[in-house]
């Protein structure tokens, strides 16, 4: 079996190592059921290094140049099948179904944009998909793209230890937002775990998740929209 392949370009690429050695991806990519390369874009900018320049039009700051991001995406293309995504502000948003989506694809190659954006010819020309976090604007697609690759990988067959654990997860089925989580102690500083989750009744225990998950729904009715 051939793990699926992250390819990320970016400025800052060392941003990627501490966050992805822990936990579950960390886990996934230790037995191979996912890899994970970070480029430097700079690495493939000409000389001087430069990645950005000054907008055709005016306008305030930087934007980024073409040529490196063309260069860097086709130098890891034949590694990696996958799409080519940017993480963009505007972008289709990034919700359970398409992290579904995107799990089934051999690999993807992501782009994390810097200062005022991306020269638009890479949307034109190289990109397959643009991919929002949510409607605000962040400094830079790094932290975007972490939160892509962890919702992807963690859907990875064998990734998730055990795989009941997505089953429950928020958005996993029609019936589920997830539901209040208890663990030891029983009692904490006067806070009792519900009783119902010490009684051992499977089936009254699954009736009270329901009403539980029933309860978010209702609080939050844009999570209907998204099962
Ligand atoms: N001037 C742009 C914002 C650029 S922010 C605009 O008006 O839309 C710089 C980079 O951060 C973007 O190119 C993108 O890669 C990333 N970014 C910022 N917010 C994001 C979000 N909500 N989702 C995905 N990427 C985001």
């Amino acid at each position: 079996m051939t793990a699926l392949r992250f390819d990320l370009i970016s400025i800052f690429p060392e941003v990627f190592e501490p966050v992805f050695r822990s936990g579950v991806v960390g886990r996934g990519i230790r037995s191979r059921l996912l890899s994970l390369y970070a480029h430097d874009l700079r690495a493939y900018a000409g000389d001087p290094r430069q990645v950005d320049d000054a907008p055709f039009g005016g306008g305030p700051g930087m934007v980024m140049k073409p040529e490196p991001i063309f260069a860097a995406v086709e130098a890891v293309r034949s590694q990696n099948p996958g799409p080519v995504v940017l993480m963009e502000p505007w972008g289709e948003p990034l919700s359970q179904a398409l992290a579904r989506e995107l799990a089934q694809e051999p690999g993807m190659v992501i782009v994390c944009g810097r200062y005022e954006g991306i020269d638009d010819r890479v949307r034109q020309s190289l990109a397959d998909r643009e991919i929002s976090i949510g409607d605000y604007v962040l400094s830079g697609g790094e932290l975007p793209a972490m939160v892509l690759v962890d919702a992807v990988a963690r859907l990875v067959p064998g990734v998730v230890g055990d795989e009941a654990s997505l089953a429950q997860d928020a958005f996993a089925s029609s019936a589920a937002t997830g539901y209040p989580q208890f663990t030891r102690p029983a009692e904490w500083r006067g806070l009792r775990v519900p009783e119902v989750l010490l009684s051992g009744d499977h089936a009254a225990i699954e009736r009270w998740r329901q009403g539980k998950s029933r309860t978010r729904r209702e609080r939050e009715p844009r999570l209907t929209e998204k099962l």
